[in-house]
């Protein structure tokens, strides 16, 4: 089974309202996927985290709770009710509690998840949020699965003495995604599909007396695997070669690569990219217009950049306004839980589509060549999430701001017109500046020094670009760039892993900015 990560899968989306993707959209999709787990409508619900884990610190301020709510509630993650899930959860008379306990996990980032339906099914669901909205569904009832939400996953429940039916083979002969878990007496047969199960077939399956239980989860994430065909290359360098050799972008490459991966036709991969980038500049917009938002730190602020240039307090025509502006724009949409599109998280997604707008503007790019130059900068993603993956709180910052700032380089030289190598050193440079970087938010609000964060990875992928276009030497290769942030990473103390134990967020300022956050809170609750 091929396991490359997707451009739309794993790296650019998931659409969504929130202030982080590991924290808010992959628990949207895993409460989604436990829903159709428990097979009835929610009567109540209590999450827990491990009190050892990243998120037991900060699971409400950076919006685990919007997100398991929405999830359990049928909310869209794009949904204006995000905003509000505990009033929705209120209306529709659906208990949801959150504790802090103690329970064995194998990722910093885990939920348990035990859910009760109305006609008194119970399940209990453990969660691993692995970075920019991908998820690990590990455990079911204390049967071990790997539930990723990109197959239809047919859920049999038998005893243990039994065999695995014939049945099973007769009805999926060409299945190959089959695992089983043994727990106590009972075992789980967990089948994979990348086309819905027949009714026909679930109506065999449930008549039969050889199962206890047959559920079916439904994918969430919004390509589908099981469809890929073979990529022309398998590293950076044979990609490289392969470009050489076919004389191609890294743009041509990305969507090659995409097409791989999903196994659609290219006019649908093409079309998605286009509906992300529509988000993507709509953001933009809905910054610059103004955003409020009462649970944030930071107000407005990117419109002072042209206020500036009109009092010419600032340069005049520099891009690097038009770069600050639109990032902040990006962001603020983000923190006043306006529609975003993770790229490749929500912490870091104002730095790619903000520096892309500006530069397509400077260099007059068509619609086009700006889709093409996406592809760029989502095939650096997804090589970088072969490497470390997008979880700040496994990584830092150098896998959010870091990985965006290496996108984003090649996405410019792509803009430029330069070639596939170039987008590659500059995306190797641009990811070496930024090695190392500590995700230290100020009172557990994706907020600061995010903001400036994201602007920095902004403008150093325009000068990585441009120092790789003008013949600058990248001197280590991008896999080898890549590999090195996972072993910084390892050498990392916790506390500047997004837990908000260390670096800024442990300030004076920080800590009484965060008490008076929780104060306000308190106070619009009472
Ligand atoms: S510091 Fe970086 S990694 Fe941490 S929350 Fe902010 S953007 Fe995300």
């Amino acid at each position: 089974m091929n396991k490359n990560p997707g451009i739309f899968n794993d790296v650019i989306g998931p659409v969504m309202r929130g202030p982080s993707s590991s924290h808010t959209a992959a628990s949207w999709r895993a409460a989604k996927m436990s829903m159709d787990i428990l097979n009835e409508p929610l009567k109540n619900a209590l999450i827990d985290f491990d009190k050892n884990g990243a998120w037991a610190p900060n699971y409400r301020e950076q919006g685990t709770t919007l997100g398991i709510d929405g999830g359990l509630l049928g909310l869209e993650m794009a949904d204006d009710r995000m905003k509000n899930t505990e009033l929705v959860a209120n209306e529709m008379g659906i208990s949801i509690r959150y504790e802090v306990n103690s329970f064995k996990t194998n990722h910093v980032n885990t939920v348990r998840l035990a859910l009760e339906g109305i006609h008194g099914n119970k399940i209990q669901v453990l969660v691993a949020s692995l970075g920019g909205g991908s998820f690990e569904i590990q455990e079911i009832d204390g049967f071990k699965v790997s539930i990723c939400g990109d197959y239809y996953e047919l859920l049999l429940f038998n005893n243990k003495s039994d065999l695995i039916p014939e049945l099973l083979n007769d009805l999926f002969a060409h299945n190959q995604s089959m695992s089983e878990s043994i727990n106590g007496d009972n075992r789980l047969i967990n089948l994979k599909f990348s086309k819905a199960i027949s009714n026909d077939v679930l109506d065999i399956l449930k008549n039969s007396s050889l199962f206890i239980n047959v559920i079916v989860a439904n994918p969430v994430l919004p390509i589908i695997a099981g469809n890929e065909t073979e990529l022309p290359f398998n590293s950076v360098s044979s990609m490289l070669d392969y470009a050489v050799n076919e004389n191609l972008s890294l743009g041509d490459i990305g969507l090659i690569y995409e097409k791989c991966q999903s196994g659609l036709p290219e006019s649908e991969v093409v079309d998605r990219m286009k509906y992300l980038v529509e988000i993507i500049e709509n953001s933009i917009k809905t910054g610059l217009a103004g955003t409020v938002y009462e649970d944030r730190i930071l107000p407005q602020q990117s419109h002072l950049i042209d206020n500036a240039k009109k009092r010419n307090k600032i340069l005049q025509n520099s891009i690097v306004n038009q770069i600050v502006a639109n990032v902040s724009a990006i962001m603020e949409s983000k923190s006043a839980m306006e529609v975003v599109v993770a790229n490749p998280t929500a912490g870091s997604c104002g730095a790619v589509g903000g520096v892309m707008r500006a530069v397509a503007d400077e260099v007059d790019a068509t619609h086009d060549e700006l889709i093409s130059a996406y592809f760029a900068t989502g095939v650096i993603g997804a090589y970088f999430a072969m490497g470390p993956g997008f979880s700040a709180e496994e990584h830092g910052c150098q896998v959010e701001c870091g990985a965006s700032a290496g996108m984003a380089a090649a996405g410019i030289v792509q803009l430029f017109g330069g070639t596939a190598r170039q987008a590659v050193d500059a995306a190797s440079m641009a990811i070496q500046n930024m090695i190392g970087l500590v995700c230290d938010p100020i009172a557990d609000r994706v907020e600061a020094p995010c903001l400036g964060k994201n602007v920095s990875a902004a403008v150093n992928a325009l000068s990585s670009a441009t120092m790789s276009c003008a013949g600058y030497n990248a001197l280590i290769p991008l896999d080898e760039v890549i590999g090195t942030v996972s072993n910084v990473s390892a050498q990392m103390p916790t506390c500047v892993k997004c837990t908000g134990k260390g670096g800024l967020a442990i300030t004076k300022t920080a800590c009484a900015l965060k008490e008076k956050l929780a104060m306000n809170s308190k106070v619009s609750v009472s």
